[in-house]
């Protein structure tokens, strides 16, 4: 079995390799050749959650687990909030393949998803990037999105507005001018917004956004947390990764309970990738995509690691 320990990540994958990663899972998991199993999440008190997301790629090989979870007490000591380890294993023999640390591996197949949101269903024309939310994926989430498309400014909210200065910091990084303003601002200046916090109430309104907006809701992925108002889901046209999360643990979970939005009508974006689905149709519609978050995505990357750590030697191998 094979060790990729956390340390190692950052120099073997990169967001290219992320996105690409996360893409092929999508467009596999439209076409039946990849499957999520069902999540298991448990909250362990005090705000702390801990759970199961595994899945088969019979398409690349690849079956596996991430076991991990949010602690939002480790900020305070000097960690960050989210832990999560994967763990690969043979499809044909159930033996255990790899164990890949999977705390920066998460940050950039979420970013990745977005990104890839952002890709396929923004305006061709986005110019202003809004961002709800300003914790440890947040940063990620502005990187990637820079990455994909030209924007001439980043507007942002977040609860608590202390964290701003530092998402701004990576703004000035890219070249990007940042301002901080209030949802109504924000709503009112963004033609792409993410959202991307741990909030458990809707923050964004339907009245604060536009039509022709784009929004990546990546925050929601446990039943209880919440970052827009359910009417928006029923103004847009809605996207996500998986349906059966998007409905039972993302953010379209509030809009379905009220029944204000059906599970039939939410696309996964792996079908628009495959060309089985369309993807934006008019500079007017909103579109929404529910990233959940899904199994499939962990794994793709974790491979990744695993094989460019193999070929760069630095995998350390252990016998079972
Ligand atoms: P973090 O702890 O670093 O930051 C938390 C963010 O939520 C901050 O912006 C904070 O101000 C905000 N927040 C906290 N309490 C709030 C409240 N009561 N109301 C409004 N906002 C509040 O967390 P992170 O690692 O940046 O993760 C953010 C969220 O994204 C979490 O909910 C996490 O579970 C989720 N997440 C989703 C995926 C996915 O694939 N969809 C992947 C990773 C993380």
């Amino acid at each position: 079995m094979l060790i990729v320990p956390e340390a190692l990540i950052a120099g073997l994958v990169t967001p290219e390799d992320a996105f690409a990663a996360v893409e092929a899972t999508f467009a596999a998991m439209a076409r039946n050749d990849a499957y999520n199993f069902p999540v298991i999440r448990e909250a362990l008190g005090e705000g702390r959650q801990y759970g199961f997301k595994s899945g088969l790629d019979r398409a690349g090989n690849i079956m596996g687990v991430k076991a991990g979870g949010y602690f939002p007490g480790n900020a305070a000591r000097g960690m960050i909030n989210h832990q999560s380890s994967v763990f690969l294993f043979d499809p044909e023999t159930g033996l255990p393949t790899a164990m890949v640390g999977g705390n920066l591996l998460t940050a950039l197949r979420t970013a990745a998803a977005s990104a890839i949101s952002i890709d396929r269903l923004a305006r061709k024309g986005a110019k202003v990037l809004g961002i709800v939310g300003a914790g440890h994926q947040a940063g990620f989430q502005l990187r990637a999105a820079a990455r994909i498309r030209k924007f001439d400014k980043v507007v942002a909210w977040n609860y608590h507005p202390d964290m701003l200065p530092k998402l701004g910091e990576i703004a000035a990084e890219l070249g990007l001018p940042f301002e901080a303003v209030s949802l109504e601002q924000l709503g009112a200046a963004a033609d792409v917004i993410i959202t991307i916090t741990s909030s458990p109430a809707a923050s964004l309104l339907d009245k604060h956004v536009r039509p022709g907006t784009h929004l990546a809701c990546m925050g929601t992925d446990t039943i209880g947390k919440q970052e827009v108002e359910p009417a928006l889901l029923a103004r847009a046209r809605v996207f996500t990764d998986e349906v059966a999360q998007s409905v039972s643990i993302g953010e379209a979970q509030h809009a379905i309970a009220g029944g204000l939005i059906k599970a039939e009508n939410i696309t996964p974006i792996g079908a628009v990738i495959a060309g089985l689905a369309k993807g934006r149709q008019s500079d007017t519609e909103i579109t929404l995509f529910d990233g959940t978050g899904v199994g499939l995505q962990d794994l793709a990357v974790a491979s990744a690691a695993v094989e460019r750590a193999v070929a760069q030697g630095v995998a350390i191998d252990v016998k079972v």
